[in-house]
């Protein structure tokens, strides 16, 4: 959502300003924006290593205008500019649209400014180009934003606000725009997508499994994915949608978090682990070759060894082949930032690293099941390190290949026939 947003802003800024050039070059920088994340401590700590650089920046050039946005600027707001002087502008997660204006009323006045609003729209990418994806076969589209359900643990609703949907008409329409631009994989985006609930123009109600036939209809649209859904949201529509409707892949990352119903409860994610496997059981009954990823987090307070060994359970039963897992991290003014933390680091560390370790052998034992097979691809880049093609397969893995032509962007069939350090080759068909 962050590297989502990052290129509305720059879709923005260069729509305002004429001159504006972005570079990566911090030294020669004369506008510094920081897009910031807070979901944990280590993410939030990140501005404060940040802001050592950006010093040296100010030194070289003391007209340096520096802008935070994201979720810490709306968490922190104003105390932002006490912890970190050099701060000259701060935006909310739902101001992006603001901040050209920002920007000149600073050039012109000189004062600080803070402008932290909700509104009730969602800022769609105005020229729809994701500029953090140097890749042009795929592309994210927003469809809903913010959160209503409030984890025990999370900050995301308190930061990204409640739950709002775009109308469809507007994304089909962002769709159309990209697929001409050569998109050809859409992946649509929003902190729970499956709880999107929208009308069309006619007053119609619009779910997120309607959302997805009418995408499918789109003939230039290759792909679906989306990223993410929840559990409680996932009902019998959209397990339907998955038998009728070919082009959303044969991969679902569907946050877990632990595998004990007791932890579940704790973290008021209002499912069991039942219910959990049954959405996977259903899935697979439609699509046997399905492959499935998870969020985790380990040392959630009071977890025991119990608890622990039933995520590894699960991880072993539905053979999760990818993951983000975290060590729990309190976050101030969530439900369960006021429980004891009472597993220590090394405890927590060990599990995640256990966790991790098993995720490896899960992703172990997909590549030698996809090893020998034919696998339907859309080719997303050149790697830098050996200069082969990579694409991804309909099932999330990656794969690389050579070829003297240029197939970035296209759908074809690769013949696996190598694992090499847990990496995919395939031949071209
Ligand atoms: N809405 C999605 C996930 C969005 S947040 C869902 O509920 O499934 C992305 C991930 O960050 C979460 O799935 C969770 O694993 C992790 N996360 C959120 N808050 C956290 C915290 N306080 N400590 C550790 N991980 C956290
Ligand atoms: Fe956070 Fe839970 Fe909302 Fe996901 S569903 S964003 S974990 S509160």
């Amino acid at each position: 959502m962050n590297k989502y947003d990052s290129s509305k802003i720059i879709a923005y800024l260069l729509k305002y300003f004429n001159n504006f050039i972005i570079t990566k070059n911090i030294l020669k920088s004369d506008f510094i924006i920081l897009n910031t994340c807070s979901v944990r401590q280590k993410a939030q700590n990140k501005l404060l290593y940040f802001f050592d650089k950006i010093k040296k920046v100010k030194i070289i050039n003391p007209n340096l205008i520096v802008a935070v946005g994201g979720c810490i600027a709306v968490q922190e707001k104003e105390k932002l500019f006490l912890k970190f002087n050099l701060i000259d502008i701060i935006f909310g997660t739902h101001n992006i649209k603001k901040l050209p204006f920002l920007i000149k009323n600073f050039q012109k006045n000189k004062n600080k400014i803070i402008y932290v609003k909700f509104t009730n729209k969602i800022n769609k990418n105005i020229n729809s180009i994701n500029y953090y994806n140097s890749i042009i076969s795929k592309s994210f589209v927003s469809i809903m934003e913010g959160c209503n359900k409030f984890c025990s643990y999370c900050i995301v609703p308190f930061l990204r606000g409640k739950e709002i949907s775009r109308t469809p008409e507007d994304i089909i329409n962002e769709i159309y725009n990209i697929v001409n631009m050569g998109i050809v994989e859409i992946n649509l985006l929003g902190q729970n997508v499956n709880a999107y609930s929208s009308f069309f123009n006619n007053g119609k109600k619009c779910n997120f499994s309607n959302l997805l036939y009418l995408i499918s209809e789109i003939d230039n649209v290759k792909r679906i994915r989306f990223t993410t859904s929840h559990p409680s949201n996932f009902n019998n529509d959209l397990i339907t949608a998955y038998k009728n409707i070919s082009k959303i892949v044969d991969f679902l990352h569907l946050p877990v978090q632990s595998g004990s119903d007791r932890i579940l409860k704790i973290m008021k994610r209002n499912y069991t682990i039942n219910d959990y496997k049954k959405i996977i059981d259903n899935l697979l009954n439609i699509r046997p070759n399905m492959i499935f990823g998870s969020d985790f987090i380990v040392g959630f307070p009071t977890e025991n060894k119990d608890d622990f060994n039933l995520t590894l359970k699960l991880i072993y039963d539905i053979k999760f082949d990818s993951s983000y897992s975290f060590i729990y991290s309190p976050r101030p003014g969530t439900k369960s930032f006021y429980m004891k933390d009472n597993i220590s680091i090394f405890e927590k560390k060990n599990r995640l690293y256990k966790l991790q370790k098993l995720l490896y052998d899960n992703s172990v034992y997909w590549n030698n099941i996809l090893l020998n097979s034919i696998q339907e691809i859309i080719v997303e880049g050149i790697s830098k390190r050996n200069n082969f093609y990579y694409g991804r397969s309909r099932n999330n893995k990656i794969i690389y290949f050579k070829s003297g032509r240029n197939l970035l962007g296209k759908l074809l069939n690769i013949k696996v026939n190598l694992i090499k350090n847990n990496c995919l080759y395939g031949k071209l068909i």
